[in-house]
Parts: C-alpha cells; structure tokens; sequence
C-alpha cells in the first residue's frame, strides 16, 4: 500500500537528458508568400505530462540530422549503420543512431577538421592548420559540413566509436515559448526562423530549424524539455509598465507576456516595438498584436519594416523616434526587454537606448551609462539574445 501511495506521487522531470515526447499539433508558415525568410508558428503537445513553463522561459529541442545525410556519411565511410556503439552516456546503440541523434555531421568544426587531417596526409588541413592560418581555417569551415570534409579528403575509419572523439555532440536548441500556460495549458507555441542557405552548390538547411521546417508535421514526436529562464520574467508587480524589443522571432516571448496579461495575471501597461522586412509578409501574427491593440490588451504597438521604403528602418530607429516618451514610461519605472539577434540588434538597441537616456535626461552619455548600469543592477533592462 505505502509503495503504491509513493509510486502515485513521483513526479516524472523532465530534462535534456530525460525529454519528454512532444507531439506536434500545429507546424504552420507565418511569413507570406515572397517573403526571404520562413518563420514558422509550431505546437508541441504537452499531455499529461505535469510539464510547467512561464513567459520568459524557452523549450529545448533535440534534434535529429536528416537520414539522407546520415546514410551518405555511412556510405562514405563503408559502414553499414548496424555496427554497435556507446553513446556518451555509455549506452549500447548502433552507429546509424549515433550519427542521428548524438553527433553533429552539419556545421563543420575546427576541431573536426584538426583531428580528421591526423587520419589523411592532406597538405591543404595541414596549411589550414598551420599556426597564425585561423582565418584560413574559419573561411574552410563557413558553409562546410561534415561530408563536404570526407569528400574533400577522404580518409579511412576502423572502429565507428572513433567518430565519438571526432565529431561534436549534437547539442539541443533553445526556442522562445511564445504562448502563456494561462491561456494553453496543454502545449507550448514556438516561432521559429528555418535556417536555409547555399553553399558549395547545395541547399543547407540548420539542424533543428530545418527538422523543424521540413520533416515535423502535425503528429510527429519531437524530444523536448523546458529551459527555465528566471531572467526574462515579466515584473512581479502587476502594474509597472513593461517596453518589449523583439523583432523577427525576437517576438515570441512577447507573444506570451501578452497571452498572460491577457488571462488577467497582471495589467502591465506594455508597450511592443516589433521589425522586419515587410509588413505585408513579415508582420509575424499581425492580426493578434492588432486585437491587443485594439482591446487594449497591448498599450503601444511601434513598427519598423526595413525593406517597405527605399532607405531602411529598424525597431532602433522607431526608439530613436519615440525617445520622449521612452523617457516618460521609464521614469515611470518601466522594465525594458529585448529579444531576439544578438550580434547586430541587441548592441543597436543599447546604442538608441543611451541616446535618448542621454537626450532627455539632459544629462549627457556619462549619466546615460550610469542609468542603464543601475536599470541591469535592478534586473529592469533585460535581454534574452541569440
Ligand atoms: C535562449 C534562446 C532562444 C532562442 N529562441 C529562438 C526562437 O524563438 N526562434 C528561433 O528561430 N530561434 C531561436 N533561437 C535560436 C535557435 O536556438 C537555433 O540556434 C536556430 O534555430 C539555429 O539552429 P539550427 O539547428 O537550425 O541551425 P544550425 O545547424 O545550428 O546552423 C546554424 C549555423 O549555420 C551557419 N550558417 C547560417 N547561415 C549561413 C550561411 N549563409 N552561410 C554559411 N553558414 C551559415 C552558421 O554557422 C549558424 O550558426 C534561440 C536561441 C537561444 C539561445
């Protein structure tokens, strides 16, 4: 009886070593016909699972690589996919497994190609690697994969367990959940870019975005966990107004922060600046921000689309413009967000943030400075960036 009572209780965790078998409910395009990018809206089913998320947090995906490209590696390296291996848990599974799940065969790294060039006598991984060459080698590896390497430098393979020691661990991929518990208890929704590019005259496409956008259609199973995210929450008090930066897929979690406020868990004044390319096919759930907009859900809606004028405007350009009522919402103890490219919008942002700290404090770029570092000491400017 005691057993069975603590057997009723456990509560199964689930993590990146220990996932859980989402199903897809829902894999559908958001961009529109034309558009250079493919952003998707996709639904994992949660069941019964007990697994809980808030706005802020993220869902890890573990992806597979697609079989062809598993079954040419194979073919390149005369293995059949049978021959038995230990994955890096130490578990028995077959080489074919391995090179799906386990190991990366996409993106081509350094340290591939370093131990590869022990395997062959090939002078041009010899002078790539050659010391005071990483520019070389960088250039090498851009838009290489795996087989580009064996076919490039074909080498011989004896023990399959070697390609362990070679190959990258194929890590899982993080996605902004963009919906709200509240509102969809029994799923996750992700937005989610598909990686696809050309080079050395094929189609590439990223692991987990291309699985994504090519091989997960509603009722597949994908490997999933929740990566919690303490740092990207919405304020816990219910009425300090909330300033959400998130162009392109940098909208998901805001999307959620919505749906949340939306169920009545806070009145948040929020305010949404969003970008793209186009508005008539970039404009990622367009009817939704306008339903928030209009029922007040969602307070202040700003727009930047690059490419729907000759010279191009960006969500920074948008704060640039609204700096004086930036000023107004901050001084009213705003919290400022930011989701979305790392490399370019994020230090962008940061820049027309200063500027209209400096400008409309009347202080100058020292206070500026001194604002933003006590609003990220206050965990009030907050970033979650890829
Ligand atoms: C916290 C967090 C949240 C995230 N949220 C989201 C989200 O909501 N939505 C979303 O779409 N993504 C999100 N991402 C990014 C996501 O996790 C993946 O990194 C992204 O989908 C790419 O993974 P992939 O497996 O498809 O591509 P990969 O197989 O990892 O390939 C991507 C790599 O391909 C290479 N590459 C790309 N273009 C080219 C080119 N033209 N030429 C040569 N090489 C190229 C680059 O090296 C690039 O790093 C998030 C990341 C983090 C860390």
């Amino acid at each position: 009886m005691q057993i069975e009572a603590a057997e009723t209780l456990e509560t199964t965790v689930y993590d990146r070593k220990h996932p859980y078998s989402a199903a897809v409910l829902d894999n559908h395009l958001l961009t529109g016909s034309g558009s250079e990018k493919e952003t998707r809206h996709i639904e994992l089913a949660l069941g019964n699972s007990g697994i809980t998320c808030l706005p802020g947090d993220s869902a890890g995906i573990l992806p597979a690589n697609p079989c062809t490209a598993v079954e040419e590696v194979l073919r390149r390296l005369s293995f059949t996919g049978d021959e038995p291996v230990k994955d890096f848990y130490g578990e028995l599974t077959d080489l074919r497994a391995a090179l799906t799940s386990w190991l990366v065969i996409g993106k081509l790294s350094g340290t591939t190609v370093r131990s590869w060039a022990s395997l062959t006598s090939s002078p041009e991984l010899a002078e790539l690697l050659r010391p005071g060459n990483k520019d070389k080698l960088d250039a090498y590896l851009w838009g290489r994969e795996f087989l580009d390497l064996v076919e490039h430098c074909p080498a011989k393979i004896e023990d399959p367990q070697q390609l362990f020691r070679l190959l990258p661990r194929l890590a899982p991929r993080l996605y902004s959940i963009a919906s709200s518990q509240a509102l969809h208890p029994d799923s996750v929704q992700l937005t989610v870019r598909v990686v696809r590019y050309e080079s050395y005259g094929r189609t590439r496409l990223g692991v987990c975005s291309g699985q994504l956008g090519e091989r997960a259609p509603a009722g597949c199973v994908l490997p999933i966990f929740i990566h919690s995210n303490k740092f990207f929450r919405l304020p816990d008090s219910p009425d300090v107004p909330v300033i959400m930066v998130g162009p392109g897929t940098g909208v998901a979690p805001f999307r959620a922060y919505l749906e949340h406020k939306q169920a009545g868990l806070g009145r948040w004044p929020m305010w949404l600046f969003f970008g793209d390319q186009r508005s008539a096919q970039d404009f990622l759930y367009r009817d939704e921000f306008e339903a928030w907009l209009a029922n007040g859900t969602l307070n202040r809606l700003d727009t930047a689309f690059s490419r729907d004028q000759a010279f191009k405007i960006y969500v920074q350009d948008r704060i640039r413009e609204q700096s004086a009522e930036l000023w107004r919402w901050l001084n009213q103890g705003a919290y400022f967000y930011v989701c979305g490219d790392s490399q370019r919008m994020a230090p962008d942002v940061e820049k027309a943030f200063l500027d209209a700290v400096a400008t409309h404090s009347g202080r100058g770029p020292d206070y500026a400075q001194e604002f933003l570092a006590t609003m990220k000491k206050q965990k009030r400017y907050l970033r979650d960036v890829y």
